[in-house]
Formats: structure tokens, sequence, C-alpha cells
């Protein structure tokens, strides 16, 4: 994987926070590629105002070259919490990288929200302004305009896979959750597997206070950003977690190359699967 990758810069998390305090800067590569790329489109979403000022979550879109079958759907989220924004730049590291081999992202159609949580972000909270957790508010009826404008993408695009990233400030080593469909559990695992060139995987039997297996966690807290229950057909859904105290250039790839590995593994997959 690492043939493939750009050499990582040294920076901080402080600098980014301190250089990206906002979601413009944070989002610049991804503005700045989408002007020269075959692939990546911008399309931002409507704003919404939190204290007289407007915010929009940014919003790309990843056309990988045409494949065989239908387009595959796959959504991934990022800084839901405000002070997480190593997802964010992770994203910014994926594109770069499926930019330069976009058979990678053959046959999908990747939509990337690297900020959730712009007012969180802005203010380096976790929590957006209005004081919320995001991620326990999920199709519990939330009156919250990055809640219900989440909601809306998750249903109308019916994706086949929903990533989400988060950073843990408690963690020494990376782990994930599984939700949705069951093939969730057959893409974190090599997704982690390939993660672990950059950083150790979390193997305690207890994380984030869920029971937990070579870091996998096969529950969830309630309303975090994932489908709406009862779906005939779920998507998969895996939140991967870097420990937010390790270098924040390992996190980057880590992510990234988790990320590739997903796409790599769930279109082997579906190709098994339209073999049977
Ligand atoms: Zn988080």
């Amino acid at each position: 994987m690492r043939t493939i990758l750009e050499r990582p810069k040294a920076i901080t998390r402080k600098q980014v926070i301190a250089d990206h305090r906002a979601t413009e800067t944070l989002v610049a590569p991804f503005e700045e590629l989408a002007q020269r790329s075959h692939y990546l489109i911008r399309k931002p979403m409507p704003a919404f105002e939190s204290n007289g000022q407007r915010y929009t979550l940014p919003r790309y879109l990843f056309l990988g070259p045409k494949g065989g079958g239908d387009v595959i759907r796959i959504g991934i989220f990022a800084t839901l919490h405000g002070d997480e924004p190593e997802g964010a730049l992770a994203l910014t590291r994926l594109v770069a990288a499926l930019e330069k081999n976009p058979d990678l992202a053959q046959g999908y159609a990747l939509f990337i929200y690297p900020v959730c949580n712009p007012t969180g972000f802005q203010d380096n909270t976790r929590h957006s302004r209005a004081g919320v957790d995001l991620n326990r508010e999920f199709w519990i009826g939330s009156p919250h305009p990055e809640v219900q404008a989440l909601e809306t993408e998750v249903w109308t695009h019916a994706f086949h896979g929903i990533v989400t990233l988060h950073s843990d400030d408690t963690s020494h080593g990376l782990y994930g959750y599984v939700n949705g469909a069951v093939l969730s559990e057959h893409l974190l695992e090599p997704a982690l597997r390939a993660a672990e060139i950059y950083l150790p995987r979390n193997r305690r039997r207890t994380i984030d206070g869920f029971p937990a297996r070579r870091g996998v966690i096969y529950s969830s807290y309630d309303g975090v950003l994932r489908s709406p229950a009862g779906l005939n057909q779920p998507p998969f859904e895996i939140t991967l977690e870097t420990p937010q105290r390790a270098p924040l250039h390992l996190q980057v790839e880590a992510f990234a190359a988790a990320l590739q590995t997903i796409l790599l593994e769930y279109r082997y997959l579906m190709a098994v699967a339209q073999n049977i």
C-alpha cells in the first residue's frame, strides 16, 4: 500500500487545529483537486445558520471509472465530532490516492462528507455549537440541521455501505464498530489489518465500554450515524477509530489504507456473490 501513497508530511494535530479553524481551509485540498480532477466533483449541501453565521456541510462525489455492474454507492463521513479533524484529513489523502490510481474506485460512487460538524470543528469541540453530540441524534426526530441533512443523504442515496471515521483519545490502538449487513465484519478485519501497518490495533476485551474481539465491536450507542432501522437490505456499516494521541500522519495513513482495503474487499465480495 505504501508505494502508491505520497510521503506523509509530519504535522501535528495542534498545527492542524491552528491552521484549519475554518472548514474552508480544511477542505481546501478537495476544492483544489475538484478543479482539475476527472473524478472528483464538489456538491456542497444547503447552508444552515448557527448564531447568525452560515455553515454548509461540505460534500464531494468521487465517481470512479465504470465497472461491470451497478454503481456501488458508499457514504464516508468524518468529523461528526468537531474535535476529530483526523478523518477529514484522511479523506483528502484518500481522494489523492484514488486520483492517482482511479482503478481503486472502479465501479464506485463515493459520497464524501469530510466535515459533518462544522460548528464543532470551528470551536474545537466534540459537540456542535448547540451543545449536542450529533452522533447520538440519528433517527430520533432530531431538530439539528446537520443531523437532518445527513439523514436525508443516507435515506435518498440508499448507500451500499456507510463508513464513519472517528478518533478516540482514550484508545492506544485502532478499532472499529460493525453494524448493518453481516459482511461488515469481513470488511473491517482486513481494513484493520491494512491500517496496522501504521498503528497498533486495540486488542483489549473491552473498548469504549463494549465487549470487543480483535478490535471489533459488534454493538453501538443509540442514535449513531447509520442507516434507519428495519431496512430489508441494510448497507454494511463500519465505524473506524484511530488512537487520537498517536502521530497525526500515522492516523491519516491508517485511515486511508483501511478505506482503500474496504473498497477492494467489497468489490471482491460482490463479484464472488454474483458468481454463486
Ligand atoms: Zn468521535
